[in-house]
């Protein structure tokens, strides 16, 4: 069977014929396996869903227990049958719950990773590589140029700041699922035990994240209604960056806005968005890692979803590994 017969893009998703089934679906289908709690990945209103229980917990915190009529729990690296086809679940090591899905049929295995990384990372399982013929990969940060530095240095930056503007509040752009939680974590492994304040959008994420497991340290609701500005110096708040042009940014004692992302390697997006430390932290895989990848799972050929898939495609052909461009539509760049 040519890959293509087993999966390929379609308007509403990557779609599996002989399984009748899509992956990340973008549209309402009937069949949907999810490969993480994102919004631009798990969506509502599918019939039935096939994700790991976190995913789908995760997505019934979002949407409400009835965002599927269906929900069915995969266990990681246990295999089952839909329609003839066999499905696996691998951990992807990008948000927790977060897995890579195995398709195969008639001898041929791909694995569409979703999205996922390399780093240590506390909060969820490790990527596992998978071995297959077609690996489908997101190209979200390939390019050369982006190169993630280090994450303790890049959160030994926030702490320098707090030590060094004890009267200032620090307000930290992050996003509800995943690296709010990393965030924090981190921050706790860089030894800072005081409590961290933080927007109620990431208060049900952040108690899920807690009764799996991860400890998250004392977090407390950063409500300025009930309080004095002075309560807040030397805090560290934790919000969504859309939150900070709202009046309850404004009410913290002389702010410093800080955001955690990628795209904070690209020095006019932080300065577009009026943040004064910039934190680079991503979720997704830098350049070198997406390489190392690609290398590691060693698939005869590379399918790209979205982001700069001319480049690693480019490199791909170059390195006589077959790659092609999938332009996928729905996903976002790292907008969680
Ligand atoms: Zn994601």
């Amino acid at each position: 069977m040519r890959p293509d017969d087993l999966l390929h893009p379609t308007p509403k998703g990557l779609y599996c014929p002989p399984g009748d089934f899509y992956i990340d679906p973008v549209q309402p289908v009937e069949t949907a396996l999810i490969t993480h709690g994102h919004a631009d990945h798990a969506r509502a209103g599918h019939d039935t869903v096939f994700a790991t229980q976190q995913t789908l917990d995760i997505m019934a915190i979002r949407y409400g227990a009835d965002h599927c009529t269906a929900p069915h729990a995969v266990d990681l690296r246990e295999t089952f049958s839909l329609n003839g086809v066999t499905v696996g679940f691998y951990p992807a090591g990008h948000v927790l719950g977060s897995a890579q899905i195995l398709v195969e049929f008639d001898g041929t295995r791909i694995v569409a990773s979703g999205d996922y990384k390399r780093r240590k990372d506390p909060t969820c399982e490790p990527f596992e590589p998978v071995a297959c013929d077609v690996f489908i990969t997101e190209a979200t940060f390939a390019l050369p140029v982006f190169r993630h530095p280090n994450d303790r240095a890049e959160i030994d930056k926030l702490i320098a700041s707090v030590r060094q503007f004890p009267e200032s509040a620090h307000l930290v752009g992050v996003y509800a699922l995943g690296k709010a939680q990393r965030v924090i974590s981190l921050i706790r492994g860089a030894g800072h035990n005081a409590p961290i304040y933080i927007h109620g959008s990431l208060a049900k994420l952040c108690d899920y994240y807690e009764s799996q497991g991860i400890d998250l340290g004392v977090l407390e609701p950063a409500t300025v209604a009930n309080s004095k500005k002075g309560d807040f110096a030397g805090a560290i708040v934790l919000g969504p960056p859309s939150a900070f042009t709202d009046k309850w940014a404004r009410r913290f004692p002389d702010p410093i806005t800080c955001f955690c992302s990628g795209w904070m390697q690209v020095r006019q997006r932080a300065k577009q968005r009026g943040v004064e430390l910039p934190i680079i932290l991503s979720d997704h895989c830098d350049w070198d890692e997406l390489l190392d990848t690609i290398l590691e799972v060693a698939p005869k050929e590379v399918w790209v979803t979205h982001g700069r898939d001319d480049a690693l495609v480019r490199w791909c052909t170059m390195n006589n590994i077959k790659a092609r461009p999938l332009h996928l539509v729905g996903y976002e760049d790292e907008n969680e």
